[in-house]
């Protein structure tokens, strides 16, 4: 086959790689696949050969995305459109340990991505894949993440992104920084999901690039979490990765990076993947139940976590094969777990905003039923960095953390003893 190709997850249907295309002829989703042989002849030795000092001029070099570039995207290195990004640590805390009953259990920290969130390892790969083509306008829906990474990184390419929003619906911080990097911002009344109607609909008629999840390219650099952290701990798989779903992109690539990474003999144990919702945005949970054998059933989302606030997942196909080839699963959690949870992380000095913390509630959760055992290795991914989303920090804070001393020391020593 050519070097690299889209194919459709339904059918035998397939296109070449850089023609505009998001869907098959039956509406079914793409895939980027590539001649496994470039995975299989990149050993672990020569990836670890790769992490070297940052070159500002040459950001792909150190970036953690294109490190893994002949299972990413086989171009130029002129091409790509970097920061770069990845290379987020990987830490362990006593106080998490201690609070999900956890012998070994390890967070990676996406938020510490350029724009905050795990966003980024896809949209290089999406926005490059744009400037190569050479179109000039790029756009998504968004719950804030999405818009926030997109507007920074057609900043750096040169291209004009379209962000569709639920209104009233965004963290400031994301909003904030989809303004401030010069994003044009589309307001609809409604959820994400209709953000998402609207967006593919300007698409299609418009000829705006899109760089949701559903664009496969995103996929692509999004399974570098997932390599990376395999690398972080030395090739030794995790017996499990949690993660929060929400539009399921995330978990759609770590079940294709688990399985391009076992057939390229990288690991050598098939880590489990344990997918978390929140209570009132978890249709995927709810298939799950079914043994995803029901039609799809889409819900009206509402969850404090709104990076994950999506009711009908546009990877919700892909992420079947995900849950199926780990022996996954999917559970949810309140959003007082999550909101708990949070604070933990918080207070461990590690931070995160409300969605990331889905996993860490999760995990406890699955170690409360026993499905977890307490020796068995786990990482949390922590989708996004504590800024974020500042006015939930507020809203739950406690006044006794807000001292009026008026001047007076008295009631600062009392504090002091
Ligand atoms: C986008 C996002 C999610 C959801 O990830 P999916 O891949 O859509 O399931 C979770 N947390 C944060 C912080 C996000 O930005």
């Amino acid at each position: 086959m050519k070097v690299e190709i889209l194919k459709s997850i339904r059918s035998e249907e397939q296109f070449e790689r850089d023609q505009v295309i998001y869907r098959d002829s039956s509406g079914g989703l793409l895939s980027l696949e590539r001649d496994s042989d470039l995975i299989n002849n990149l050993d672990p030795k020569k990836l670890d050969l790769r992490k070297r000092p940052s070159d500002p001029q040459k950001p792909y070099h150190t970036s953690g995305v294109w490190r893994f570039r002949e299972g990413v995207l086989n171009i130029p290195d002129e091409e790509i459109i970097s920061y770069p990004e990845g290379n987020t640590n990987l830490y362990y805390r006593t106080k998490i340990a201690s609070y999900v009953e956890c012998e070994e259990v390890y967070l990676k920290h996406e938020g510490e991505n350029p724009t905050g969130s795990f966003k980024d390892r896809g949209m290089t790969v999406a926005v490059t894949q744009a400037k190569r083509l050479g179109v000039k306008n790029v756009g998504c829906a968004s719950t804030g993440n999405t818009s926030a990474s997109l507007a920074a990184y057609a900043a750096l390419a040169g291209l004009q992104a379209f962000v569709f929003i639920p209104k009233g619906k965004v963290a400031k911080g994301k909003l904030a920084q989809a303004v401030g990097y010069g994003a044009k911002i589309v307001e609809i009344e409604g959820s994400f999901d209709d953000a998402m109607q609207m967006v593919q609909k300007a698409s299609a008629e418009l000829g705006i690039y899109l760089v949701n999840s559903v664009n496969p390219f995103r996929l692509e650099g999004q399974k570098t979490i997932m390599w990376e952290l395999f690398q972080d701990l030395r090739w030794q798989a995790p017996d499990w990765v949690v993660l929060p779903g929400g539009n399921l992109g995330n978990t759609s690539a770590f079940g294709k990076a688990i399985g391009e990474a076992m057939n390229a003999g990288w690991i050598k144990n098939k880590p489990r993947l344990a997918v978390i919702q929140a209570e009132g945005a978890s249709p995927f949970y709810r298939a799950f139940c079914d043994d995803f054998s029901k039609q799809f059933k889409k819900v009206e989302p509402e969850t404090v976590a709104t990076a994950i606030r999506i009711g009908d997942p546009v990877n919700y196909e892909k992420a079947i094969g995900s849950i199926r080839n780990t022996d996954g699963l999917v559970d949810f959690v309140t959003d007082k777990e999550i909101l708990e949870a949070k604070d933990q992380i918080d207070k461990a000095g590690v931070g995160c905003e409300p969605a990331s913390a889905a996993s860490v509630a999760g995990l406890r959760k699955l170690r409360k039923k026993g499905v977890i055992g307490k020796n068995e290795r786990v990482v949390c991914v922590l989708t996004g960095h504590i800024l974020k989303d500042a006015d939930i920090i507020m809203e739950y804070s406690e006044p006794s953390q807000f001292i009026n001393t008026a001047g007076d020391m008295e009631k600062l020593r009392y504090l002091c003893k």
